[in-house]
């Protein structure tokens, strides 16, 4: 569930976020514009922590994926509520950081870390690196003795199975460039054990993103805890199983997602009698994704003579790519819906590429130059991937808190836009 509603406004009904109508932000702040909703943001967490908590799985360190919505705000908004974070990159290290949420519950994942991001990590006092590779492996324990220190690590395992989903989010089969497989992750740990720089604690997994089915995770889960009782048998120490993200977002053209109760049950009863283990997960698009739209405004409605309709808007696939680059689905609700029969629409962006389109043959409710539209369930992989592409200014966002709003990024100048560059001496 979401907390963006129809509320009746004074000329009629409207989307409002919280106790905000959306118009009123648009004026405010401009179009294009995010609109994340503390609300949801918080609903999302606690529902999937209840649920694991209801299920049995004991003090679960629920990391939000970083990169799916790194703004500072919705991190704090999330580190408030007990949250940890998953992370990729100094630069989300730094805004985990910034937002408040504490060392000991981010976890360093990512195929190639740096050595000066290794000593970052090591610096901040990371839980956890997740290690992808022998080589990462050797770069953390060599960094870690470098500095007096020993880390904390996990090996990520590729489970080899296929989640479903689009091509460029599946990260769980061999084919893919993520994490070690069950052989080499057993080696690997053993190796792991006995080197002076490392700590291994645990395992991991992440089998993709947009995953509807639980099916695969399942299949993926129970390879997970063979290996757990594989290394322990060994006499290995396995403190920590980091389960990974990948439940999907509901986008109203596909299958609805699972709910978090029957995720959380069949984690249970896959890991039955698994004892002395900390369960970790790394969700991103299932918190965020429902909890912020982009909003937009018409700015043509451009009836071609052959017949095709086309909505052209002043948001691009710069503010929101997940269109162009996976050829997702996003719902498109009018902020003040018009009376009237539907008509079909492709809705396009100013950018001069035909891959700026963000769906063809759409059936909308009427729409007029000057209406606001909102692309619904656009917190996650939103703003998070957007550019300035086109030279357009980075899209502001805006967090929602009851009947608030503040701007928690704010639209940038040309100034400010031109000042990051910088000339060459011979021009
Ligand atoms: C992207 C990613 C996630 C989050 O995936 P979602 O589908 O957004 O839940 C979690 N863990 C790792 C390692 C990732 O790369």
């Amino acid at each position: 569930m979401n907390h963006f509603e129809l509320v009746q406004g004074s000329g009629g009904p409207e989307l409002a976020c919280e106790g905000v109508p959306l118009a009123k932000i648009a004026e405010a702040v401009g179009t294009p514009v995010y609109v994340y909703s503390s609300a949801t943001l918080e609903r999302h967490f606690t529902v999937l922590r209840d649920a694991l908590t209801g299920a049995g799985l004991k003090d679960p360190l629920i990391a939000f994926a970083v990169k799916a919505n790194p703004n500072v705000a919705v991190l704090r908004t999330l580190a408030a509520v007990g949250a940890g974070a998953d992370v990729v990159s100094e630069g989300e290290i730094r805004r985990a950081l910034a937002a408040g949420v504490p060392p000991d519950r981010i976890v360093f994942s990512g195929v190639g870390k740096t050595e000066a991001e290794v000593a970052f990590a090591l610096e901040t006092g990371v839980a956890e690196i997740n290690l992808e590779s022998e080589p990462e492996l050797a770069l953390v324990n060599r960094v870690a003795q470098q500095m007096g220190k020993r880390a904390t690590v996990a090996i990520r395992v590729n489970p080899d199975v296929e989640a479903g989903g689009h091509a460029k989010i599946s990260t769980g089969k061999a084919e893919n460039k993520f994490g070690v497989s069950f052989g080499e992750a057993e080696r690997l740990y053993a190796n792991a054990s006995n080197m002076a720089g490392v700590r291994p604690v645990g395992v991991a997994c992440h089998i993709g993103s947009q995953i509807t089915d639980l099916a695969p995770m399942e299949a993926a889960f129970k390879k997970m805890r063979g290996l757990v009782e594989r290394l322990r048998a060994e006499g290995l120490s396995v403190e920590r199983l980091d389960l990974g993200g990948g439940l999907g977002a509901p986008y109203f053209n596909s299958a609805t997602p699972p709910a978090p109760a029957d995720y959380a049950a069949m984690i249970a009863r896959t890991m039955a009698g698994l004892t002395d283990i900390q369960f970790a997960f790394e969700p991103g698009r299932m918190i965020a994704a429902n909890a912020g739209v982009l909003v937009a405004k018409v700015l043509h409605v451009n009836a071609r003579p052959e017949g095709r309709k086309f909505l052209v808007l002043d948001a691009a696939m710069n503010d929101l790519l997940r269109p162009a680059m996976y050829d997702a689905f996003h719902d498109i609700r009018p902020v003040k819906p018009r009376e009237g029969d539907p008509a079909t629409y492709d809705v396009v962006g100013p950018i001069c590429e035909t891959g700026d389109t963000f769906t063809r043959d759409r059936a909308l409710p009427p729409l007029e130059a000057g209406d606001l539209i909102a692309f619904m369930t656009a917190g996650a992989y939103g703003a998070a991937m957007s550019s300035e592409y086109n030279s357009r200014l980075l899209v502001p966002e805006v967090l929602v808190k009851g009947d608030q709003f503040a701007v928690v990024r704010p639209r940038p100048t040309y100034d400010d836009m031109l000042a990051k560059e910088q000339s060459a001496p011979w021009l």
